[in-house]
């Protein structure tokens, strides 16, 4: 590991953690479908006794998602939800944690559905607000939670404030980089202390496989982290590792192309006349614009934008498109499109949603890898059915 140390991220994806084997000298990480292990003499096993605590497949996905956030530990799960349980179960009882009030819905869910019940308390805010931030961190704050760029409309939130602000009240910093992905942006150099992601989206990147992350720079973090790893059991299969380990090496070009697409269709639609506005942190217009430039290498392939009509307007368009595919989730080499205020973020009350700026006609876009152009004639003839 200490070459790659050097290497360059496009070069890290492929190659980080994934040494042809050594038995056969095969390329591709053998998929080790395989529940136990040998041992020599009881107790002396070579690594491994058990796949629940430790499985090859999974050890070498590990080491490359480490090497492609820059931190020294990488453990992986069966979803980026057991991975954000994972954190909380570094929490004790009377612990407060503080996060964004746009925070991803499972998110949201855990943490007052499922955590509240064993007395940990929640404070939703908004977290570009550093001084709302700061009111709202106590004494038992254990936990600052972090998205950037948040879902659905691309607010930018600064790592490194955050990070202190956390550091100020002893409490941990994580952040969810699954739409920025560490090809654009490594949150741990920015100070935090733990990275989660959803491997479902990007990094897997072909939307066939469910999985979650998490990558830290402590020792002393990365061991808990394992032990509840192992005695949790959210761990993911071997099949499931391999398919992300597929993803994973494809990750800096998908990304640089779903950048570039992003980029172009967000400043087509700015001028276009069905829309009246449009969330990228790529453009000049998105208030977070500089602190996006600094913060990230390229602005990521997440964007949202308004129709100007109704809500049944924009249901419309998104149910006319052709090479967008109407769904949810993200991050694949397809287009992905979906009306949050009917499907992601329908269970928000209207008023809420909309005094949270989510309008009736807001439109959210994955946009894929596919060829710009026939992504712009899609949305034209979208518009064209719906008004
Ligand atoms: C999808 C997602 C999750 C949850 O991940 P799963 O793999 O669906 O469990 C968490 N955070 C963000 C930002 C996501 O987009």
């Amino acid at each position: 590991m200490d070459d790659s140390d050097d290497q360059r991220i496009e070069t890290r994806a492929i190659h980080a953690g994934q040494d042809p084997d050594a038995e056969t000298g095969a390329l591709m990480t053998p998929i080790h479908a395989n529940s136990t292990y040998q041992q020599d003499g009881p107790g002396e096993h070579r690594g491994y006794e058990y796949s629940r605590t430790g499985n090859p497949t999974r050890t070498d996905l590990e080491s490359n998602l480490a090497s492609l956030e820059g931190g020294a530990h990488g453990r992986a799960f069966s979803s980026g939800m057991g991975s954000i349980n994972t954190v909380l179960n570094l929490l004790e009882a009377g612990d407060h944690v503080v996060t964004g009030d746009d925070v991803y819905g499972g998110t949201h869910r855990i943490f007052t559905q499922v955590y509240e019940q064993y007395d940990l308390s929640f404070d939703f805010v908004d977290t570009t607000d550093h001084d709302a931030v700061a009111d709202a961190m106590r004494e038992e704050t254990a936990l600052l939670w972090v998205e950037t760029p948040t879902n659905p409309l691309m607010r930018v939130n600064d790592i490194g404030a955050l990070a202190d602000l956390a550091d100020e009240y002893d409490a941990l910093c994580a952040v969810d980089n699954t739409f920025a992905t560490p090809y654009l942006q490594r949150p741990l150099e920015h100070g935090a202390d733990i990275v989660s992601h959803s491997l479902t989206k990007y990094l897997g990147g072909h939307s066939d496989v469910v999985g979650g992350a998490l990558v830290t720079d402590s020792e002393e973090l990365d061991e808990q982290i394992g032990f509840y790893q192992n005695a949790v059991g959210a761990t993911p299969s071997p099949f499931d590792c391999f398919l992300v380990l597929r993803g994973t090496k494809t990750l800096p070009v998908r990304m640089d192309r779903h950048c570039d697409n992003a980029r172009e269709l967000a400043s087509w639609l700015e001028g276009h006349e069905r829309v009246d506005r449009v969330y990228y942190p790529g453009l000049e217009s998105h208030p977070q614009h500089e602190l996006a430039a600094e913060q990230m290498d390229d602005f990521g392939g997440m964007l949202s934008f308004e129709v100007d009509g109704s809500l049944s307007q924009a249901s419309d368009v998104v149910s006319e498109t052709e090479v967008f595919t109407l769904a949810e989730s993200l991050g694949g080499v397809e287009s992905l499109i979906e009306q949050p205020a009917a499907m992601t973020h329908a269970a928000i009350p209207r008023e809420e949603r909309v005094a949270a700026g989510l309008a009736d006609g807001l439109v959210r876009v994955s946009v894929g890898v596919e060829h710009v152009d026939d992504l712009k004639a899609d949305l034209d003839r979208a518009f064209d059915a719906a008004f």
